[in-house]
């Protein structure tokens, strides 16, 4: 059975004549531990569709079903806990700049209102995954755009979610790191069988990492299938 499944998914913004039909009927699934990606064109729809799957943006209509469980269904206070199995990171980081990155990370778990001792132990151990842990002490403004990523990531998974939803994660990074990230991104994917949604405009990121990936083309899903048989047809 499929850990995410979207149905019928419609996202319209504003309405009458200047309403914007940004998803049109969506549907597909995604399995535990793959990695999927969504390409397309800017204004395809994709940053709607992913952020749909943790209602960071209420779909229109439609069904975001989750281990079972329709997102769009739940009450705010069920949401925020169904919430926490979804990380997510984004193309401009998102960090607290005024915190450090020790803090960053551990933002989600004090939330959580996590004991003292078992912060430290997760942070010291997400630093240590992602290659950070000599630099806890330093704030984002300190690091390259690539560590900033880095600690994205480590304070998304900072409440051991299932899922992790990527916004143009490394489209405003080099093309060197943007490989270091995705192979970091890899390896968390074995390392912890996490499933890993992912959007970019970006061929080569989903060629390197994807194993099925979904065309966005104005709002409608036009192709899907393994990388394989999306990117060696005519
Ligand atoms: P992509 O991520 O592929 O660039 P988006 O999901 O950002 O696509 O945008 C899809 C369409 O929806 C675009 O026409 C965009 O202008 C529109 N759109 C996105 N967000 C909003 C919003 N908050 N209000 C109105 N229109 C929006
Ligand atoms: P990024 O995705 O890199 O942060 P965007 O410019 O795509 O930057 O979107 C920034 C924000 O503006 C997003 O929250 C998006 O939903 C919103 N947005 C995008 N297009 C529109 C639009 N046409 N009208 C209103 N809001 C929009």
């Amino acid at each position: 059975k499929a850990l995410i499944s979207v149905r019928n998914l419609e996202k319209v913004y504003g309405s009458g004549t200047n309403a914007v039909h940004a998803i049109k009927n969506a549907n597909f699934e995604i399995e535990k531990g793959e990695i999927f990606g969504v390409i397309g064109f800017s204004g395809a729809g994709k940053s709607s569709l992913i952020r749909c799957i943790n209602l960071l943006e209420r779909p229109s209509s439609g069904e975001v079903v989750i281990n079972g469980t329709d997102l769009t269904k739940l009450s705010s206070g069920e949401l925020r806990k169904a919430r926490r199995k979804i990380g997510m990171i984004f193309q401009h980081f998102n960090l607290l700049s005024s915190a450090t990155v020790f803090d960053n990370v551990a933002a989600p778990l004090k939330l959580n209102k996590a004991p003292k001792e078992v912060i430290q132990r997760k942070v010291n151990e997400l630093l240590e995954v992602v290659g950070l842990s000599k630099r806890a002490q330093a704030y984002p403004s300190q690091l390259s755009g690539g560590q900033k990523q880095r600690v994205a990531i480590a304070r998304a998974l900072a409440n051991d979610p299932e899922i992790l939803l990527c916004d143009e994660a490394t489209s405003a990074l080099d093309p060197q790191t943007t490989e270091s990230i995705l192979d970091l991104l890899l390896d968390i994917n074995r390392k912890y069988n996490l499933t890993i949604m992912l959007i970019t405009h970006e061929m080569h990121v989903v060629k390197k990492i994807c194993d099925r990936v979904a065309v966005m083309e104005e709002g409608n899903i036009v192709e899907m299938g393994s990388v394989l048989e999306i990117f060696s047809s005519p």
